[in-house]
């Protein structure tokens, strides 16, 4: 199963796409978190990107286009994904139809209130990548393992404000999948697991339907 998974900044995309990948055995393909590890190994992609991630504005098309294709290619996405923050623009979207059509694309939503709200909290684990919340911390460490953590570059609440106006999901990629009929939203509000549950739902749909077919 193709998925997609989208959604602004603080909804907790990347989390339920773990959450997904674990439950189905998927890999999780987060075009945001190659691009801050290209960033972190200080690569040409890193550098190419590094001033648009900074900024909080969206990486060009071809870029992003290019790093999607290659890493769909790989022999672990044979029998599905979660690709998570991609498409982020039409062109996006119709070049990803051209490499493989998604099966389901969910949207989960927040209010931007609330989004800043979690955003003000957000930390990530120097250690292990860890992104977690200022109140899941034990003694002001990692939950995982113990690592000390930080505010992410992108999480200071002046680039949040910027990527929450630029980025917001255009009207036009949510009208390209209703009309191919695999949209749905998903409200992020309550627990994790109240999410995932919900996500889960959809999946069992989807995937009921592929089998009779
Ligand atoms: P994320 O972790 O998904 O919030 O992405 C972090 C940053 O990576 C974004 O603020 C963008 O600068 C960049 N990025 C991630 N995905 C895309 C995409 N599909 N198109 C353009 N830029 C992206």
């Amino acid at each position: 199963m193709r998925i997609i998974l989208l959604g602004p900044p603080g909804s907790g995309k990347g989390t339920q796409a773990e959450m997904i990948c674990k439950e189905f055995h998927w890999p999780h393909i987060s075009t945001g978190e190659i691009f801050r590890e290209n960033l972190k190994k200080g690569t040409v992609l890193g550098k190419k990107v590094s001033t648009y991630l900074e900024k909080g504005l969206l990486v060009p098309d071809d870029v992003t286009i290019s790093i999607v294709k290659k890493r769909l290619k790989k022999a672990d996405c044979r029998d599905g994904y979660v690709l998570d923050g991609f498409p982020r623009s039409i062109s996006q979207a119709i070049a990803l139809e051209k490499i493989a059509k998604p099966d389901k694309v969910v949207m989960i939503d927040l209010k931007d209130e609330e989004i800043i709200k979690r955003l003000s909290k957000r930390r990530i684990c120097t250690k292990c990548g860890n992104l977690t919340s200022t109140d899941l911390l034990k003694n002001g460490k990692c939950e995982k393992c113990g690592g000390k953590v930080e505010t992410r570059k992108d999480d200071s609440p002046k680039i949040v404000k910027e990527r929450l106006k630029k980025q917001r999901l255009p009207q036009e990629i949510i009208n390209f999948y209703l009309v191919r009929g695999v949209f749905e939203v998903v409200l992020a509000m309550g627990t994790r697991e109240h999410v995932f549950e919900n996500i889960k739902r959809v999946l069992f749909r989807v995937r009921k339907k592929n089998d009779k077919n």
